[in-house]
């Protein structure tokens, strides 16, 4: 089907067309010298359609001709999306590069995948056996997984395996089967196949509740504001305050298999960083490329907003196709700021009415949406998978009260809050311990928690009276509160990212020092006077963060644990 174009504003166009369209779907306005413009369907009136151009507009014309299509906006699912770099489109950013150099030539898309790369197929499905939507038909090695080849997730019903292909090297684009549909209808399967992004992609038996903590390594979490696989979480924080920083050392180390990392810039800078640092960050587990594992979206605010609106689905929607395989996907989308901003602006180019700081009064259900992709499954076979999806939010001015941190926090599963003042302190991670919260049940026992949480404000409380009254205006019993609510925020909330052993705590490791971080925390040392005190617990810290950086139960560990314990059982003497 066709149209016309009446009006280009922006990186919008109104079209009249000659038939019904569909919102959402895909159209190509075609500009006179021969490029074709992608573009979507955002709202339909009558005869007229609005499309928003994922490009820039230049050069269209009143009068020129638009294609529609029956697709909606979809990405290519198959073996080689890992290690590679996407802009919203899923146009791989690096070949793009080769191509036009960094700035885009309107009109130039590329197959997101390789088209002539071989695959070592092996078929687990047999002929004549019945399959569903998403039932593995055979595998590829992909780096580290097995990535299975799954019958079309569009498919309805059941189906028979007429033949699949022998054990040997297949491109994407080969027929590896034939499926025959109860009315005899038959079609081919190969290693890749389309998904729209805006549409869930989820063929499983049943949702599950989230069970299982995603251990991420870094204690503040783990510990105290814990996640789970399938769980939702986000990051608000004031630029500079570790945001980034936060997630790439997530990226890395938490207990996950693939990471899917959506990357809104506000300026190119800040991406262009994350796509320089990322390929050299090592995988902890294998010794090689963390991109190995790992899949890059990546936007600038120099590109179209609408492709910056796209990009976090694209992420999510590749997420949730590992899913299918039975992995656990981590998406994190850096910063969801960046995606409600292009909302915004596209919501000002249709002139609908605005809401709070001009958000369209969608934001929340949009917002809402988003992390309602997160979720664990079991699949069909019964192999479980889960994606879970954590968020930045870089409100101006670190205000939490903005809309974005607002409609966030209403469905998110934990918020760890970065705070100004603790990031000032180079107190890292800075995330705020008093603002923080998690709905989830981490690797520890709840009460444990709330004990140290208890100490905390306590401790916030003390240090808030002592800038009134004073050190000598304190009763010895707060100021050692302060102590040790300072001494547990010194020795295990605060971690440094770029020591090899402190920069990631295993669940275990994290249970023990906990447990000896509070037999400290309960221990009477019969501290009589402030001098004493102060000298007692900075004994204790020195233990404790030399503890942090001996390597988990090496001999050095062990040592410094027995000094623990003899000071522990000496009261503090030494
Ligand atoms: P944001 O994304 O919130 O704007 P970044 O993550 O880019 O902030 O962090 C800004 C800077 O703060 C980093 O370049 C680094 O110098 C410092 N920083 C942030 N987190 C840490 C950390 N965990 N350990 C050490 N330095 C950090
Ligand atoms: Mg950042």
């Amino acid at each position: 089907m066709t149209g016309r174009i009446v009006a280009v504003f922006g990186n919008m166009v109104v079209v009249e067309a000659e038939g019904r369209v569909v919102q959402n779907a895909v159209g190509y306005c075609l500009r006179q010298d021969g490029a074709r413009l992608l573009s979507e369907v955002i709202r339909v009136r009558g005869g007229m359609a609005d499309l928003q151009v994922f490009e820039e507009t230049r050069g269209l014309r009143v009068g020129d001709a638009v294609e529609f299509r029956d697709e909606m906006l979809s990405v290519t699912l198959g073996p080689g999306l890992l290690g590679q770099i996407f802009d919203g489109l899923q146009n791989p950013l690096p070949k793009l590069a080769e191509k036009t150099g960094y700035f885009l030539l309107a009109g130039t898309y590329l197959a997101s995948l390789s088209q002539d790369r071989r695959w070592e197929f092996t078929p687990s499905a047999e002929e004549g056996a019945t399959v569903q939507a998403g039932d593995p038909l055979g595998w590829v090695p992909e780096g580290i997984f097995e990535h299975q080849i799954m019958a079309p997730f569009d498919l309805e019903g059941k189906w028979r395996v007429a033949s699949v292909a022998a054990k040997g090297e297949h491109t994407i684009e080969d027929e590896i089967a034939a499926l025959q549909g109860e009315d005899g209808r038959r079609i081919a399967v190969k290693m890749q196949q389309r998904w729209p992004v805006k549409r869930p992609l989820n063929v499983s038996r049943r949702r599950l509740l989230p069970t299982e903590p995603l251990v991420t390594r870094v204690r503040i979490i783990d510990t105290m504001f814990p996640v789970m696989r399938g769980g939702t979480y986000c990051i608000p924080g004031p630029f500079g305050a570790g945001k980034t920083v936060l997630q790439q050392i997530t990226s890395r180390h938490a207990e996950i298999d693939i990471v899917v990392l959506a990357a809104c810039g506000e300026r190119a800078g800040e991406v262009v960083e994350t796509l320089r640092t990322f390929p050299e960050l090592e995988d902890p587990r294998t010794g090689r490329s963390l991109m190995e594992r790992t899949i890059i979206i990546c936007n600038t605010s120099a590109m179209p907003v609408a492709a910056r609106e796209a990009s976090v689905y694209t992420a999510v929607t590749l997420a949730e196709y590992y899913r299918q395989m039975g992995l656990n996907v981590l998406v994190l989308a850096d910063s969801t700021s960046r995606w409600a901003q292009a909302m915004r602006e596209v919501s000002g180019r249709l002139e609908e009415i605005p809401g709070e700081e001009a958000f369209p009064a969608y934001l929340e259900s949009r917002v809402a949406a988003f992390y309602e992709r997160a979720g664990a499954v079991e699949l069909r076979d019964g192999r479980k998978g889960s994606v879970t999806i954590g968020g930045t939010v870089s409100p101006a001015g670190g205000n939490f009260e903005e809309p974005v941190t607002q409609a966030t926090l209403k469905v998110v599963g934990a918020f760890h809050g970065l705070s100004r003042a603790r990031s000032d302190a180079r107190r890292y991670p800075a995330i705020d311990p008093l603002d923080s919260w998690s709905k989830y049940r981490g690797i520890l026992s709840p009460e444990k928690v709330e004990h140290v949480q208890v100490l905390l404000s306590r401790g916030h409380e003390v240090k808030q009276m002592m800038t009134v009254v004073g050190e000598e205006g304190t009763p010895i019993e707060d100021f050692v509160v302060m102590l040790k609510a300072e001494f547990f925020d010194n020795c295990y909330l605060q971690q440094n990212a770029y020591d090899p052993v402190d920069g990631a705590t295993p669940a275990e490791r994290q249970r023990l020092v906990f447990d000896k971080i509070l037999e400290v925390v309960r221990a009477d040392f019969g501290l009589a006077d402030k001098e004493s005190a102060r000298r007692t617990m900075v004994a204790a810290q020195d233990l404790f963060r030399n503890w942090n950086y001996a390597e988990w139960q090496g001999e050095e560990f062990k040592k410094i644990l027995g000094r623990i314990e003899a000071f522990i059982a000496a009261r503090g003497a030494k």
